[in-house]
């Protein structure tokens, strides 16, 4: 038989504990290239410090992190974030005010202008911003700002996208249409996305698979509707019975 090619992202047993009290207990899952993972869970049970892990902003207790089967953090590893290859974007969507909305995207990119011009313009037009380049984020909607985040984080096609809660600083009105858009370009750029969120109807509408996620451990891991329709206890089915 051959080898099964390594899971884009895979989190191994991590662990991580503040001031004596552990936060992320023990966690572990993988997310296929163009898969999207949702860590879904309620405020408060370690998503964040989940997603910081991986990120290498934050350091685990324990435990690995490998992507493509590199060892990204483990007992003798600790690759800084910047050679993980992760695009990573919050809640606030912390576009550089001063810069440009073309150089906000093109902020992570390397290369020779002409390659990073059409990368830009590439992304600002699967965003549909087509025309917005010179323009400074101040100048932009709420809706308009996320994209050019999403934009920005997608240009130097990362290998794994780390998403905190992205949608949470909109309008309601506008998260369906924009989840909707996200998706879309996620797939197309296929990327292995893990997007953290305390709302359930996000991850039923996002997710190929849910891990949910309860006082630092996962409890259940699945397809959506099987989470949605045999729920591991009573709290995980409370949990999911304020879904509209
Ligand atoms: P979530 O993203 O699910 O809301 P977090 O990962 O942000 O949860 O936090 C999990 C727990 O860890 C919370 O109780 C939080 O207060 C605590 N925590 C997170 N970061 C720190 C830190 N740097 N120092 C101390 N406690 C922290
Ligand atoms: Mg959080």
């Amino acid at each position: 038989m051959p080898d099964q090619p390594a899971p884009r992202l895979e989190v191994q047993s991590l662990s991580r504990a503040f001031a004596g009290r552990t936060v992320v207990d023990d966690v572990s899952l993988s997310v296929a290239a163009g898969q999207v993972t949702c860590l879904l869970g309620p405020s408060g049970c370690g998503k964040s410090t989940t997603l910081r892990m991986i990120a290498g902003v934050e350091r685990p207790d324990s435990g690995l992190v490998r992507i493509d089967g590199q060892v990204m953090f483990g007992p003798a590893v600790n690759r800084p974030p910047e050679a993980r290859g992760v695009g990573l974007m919050f809640q606030d969507f912390a576009l550089f005010p001063h810069l440009t909305v073309a150089a906000n995207v093109a902020f992570g990119l390397t290369g020779d202008r002409a390659a990073k011009d059409r990368r830009v313009a590439e992304l600002l037009e699967k965003v549909n911003l087509t025309g917005f380049g010179p323009k400074h984020p101040h100048q932009l909607s709420g809706g308009e700002q996320q994209r050019v985040a999403l934009a920005r984080a997608l240009a130097p096609r990362p290998r794994v996208m780390l998403m905190d809660e992205p949608f949470s600083g909109l309008d309601n009105r506008l998260r369906d249409g924009i989840r909707d858009t996200t998706l879309d370009i996620l797939k197309e750029e296929g990327a292995a996305v893990l997007l953290v969120t305390h709302e359930p109807d996000e991850a039923m509408r996002m997710a190929d698979e849910i891990a949910l996620m309860r006082r630092g451990r996962i409890v259940q891991k699945g397809a959506p509707y099987n989470v949605y329709n045999a729920p591991v206890d009573r709290a995980a089915a409370a949990f999911f019975s304020d879904i509209n």
